[in-house]
């Protein structure tokens, strides 16, 4: 059977993307990824050369190329197609769907697969970063490594799963180190605010007792006040009507009530040395 020119591109294309120098040998090296994609715009082309609409993508597991197939040439590769939907058919798929395939043009067959690393590796970076855990960037490790490593080289995939989980220990440090620091703070601020508070009862303390001082000083001056006031009133009372000498009379008003005549009272009368009043009084007090 004679193959026609793009049948014999293809097949020797796949034997130098493949570790196998046979084309029956090396075919057994190439998976079909589970990913077909219709592309309107023909943006890729089959591992022949053909543009694509209906684009089949199959993986060397021996030295993880990629490449396309139309419905024609996938034929040859049709027994491989009957691979389960994996975890890592799923990622194949993701990656796929997302970038799709560049028209690789006149087929530089190491430039082709070197762009198809490159946007494998930028989807896989893109995966890593959604984790946020060290838990899952590590199961997210020893799903590449065993899944992965045998074919596709991820290096730069476990590096990045390295340096994101320093970011995150680094973080988890600094969130402690602020919690540590707000605690602090919180500490600091409530010792403060107790002082304050303890400051202003003493104040609070020493005004009422000045108060107090200054009540009892009023009431005590008061009471003096009143105690002066009434001693002077008793002092005039008695002076005025028992020792001081009444009116003109040269005699104390308690002599006067206590000793003299009623003559002796009614001359000191008749003689202006007492008043009418006073004469009422002494009278009024014998
Ligand atoms: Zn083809």
């Amino acid at each position: 059977m004679t193959l026609t020119k793009s049948q014999k591109r293809f097949n020797d294309n796949l034997v130098k993307l493949s570790e196998e120098d046979d084309y029956d040998k090396c075919i057994d090296e190439w998976k079909f990824t589970g990913i077909y994609i219709e592309d309107n715009d023909y943006d890729n082309n089959c591992l022949c050369g053909k543009p694509l609409k209906h684009q089949y993508y199959y993986i060397n597991q021996k030295t993880g190329k990629i490449i396309c197939s139309g419905k024609s040439c996938k034929q040859k590769l049709k027994r491989l197609e009957k691979e389960k939907r994996t975890r890592k058919i799923e990622d194949l798929f993701k990656i796929f769907t997302s970038n799709g395939m560049k028209n690789i043009g006149d087929y530089d067959l190491l430039e082709y697969c070197q762009k198809n690393f490159d946007n494998i590796t930028e989807i896989f970076l893109n995966e890593i970063r959604k984790y946020g855990t060290i838990e899952d960037l590590n199961d997210y490790k020893i799903y590449l490594q065993e899944e992965w490593s045998n074919f596709l080289d991820i290096k730069i995939l476990l590096d990045e799963i390295e340096e994101l989980k320093e970011n995150i220990i680094k973080k988890e440090k600094e969130k402690l180190e602020k919690e540590r620091l707000e605690k602090e703070r919180l500490k600091k601020e409530k010792l403060h605010m107790q002082r304050l508070e303890k400051e202003r009862l003493e104040k609070e303390r020493i005004e009422n007792e000045l108060k107090e001082k200054i009540k009892k000083e009023r009431e005590k001056n008061r009471k003096e006040r009143k105690e002066r006031e009434e001693k002077k009133l008793l002092e005039n009372k008695l002076s005025s009507k028992n020792y001081s000498i009444y009116g003109n009379s040269g005699k104390t008003f308690s002599w006067l009530t206590n000793n003299s005549t009623l003559l002796e009272i009614k001359n000191l009368l008749n003689e202006g040395k007492i008043t009418e009043c006073q004469y009422k009084n002494i009278l009024d007090n014998r």
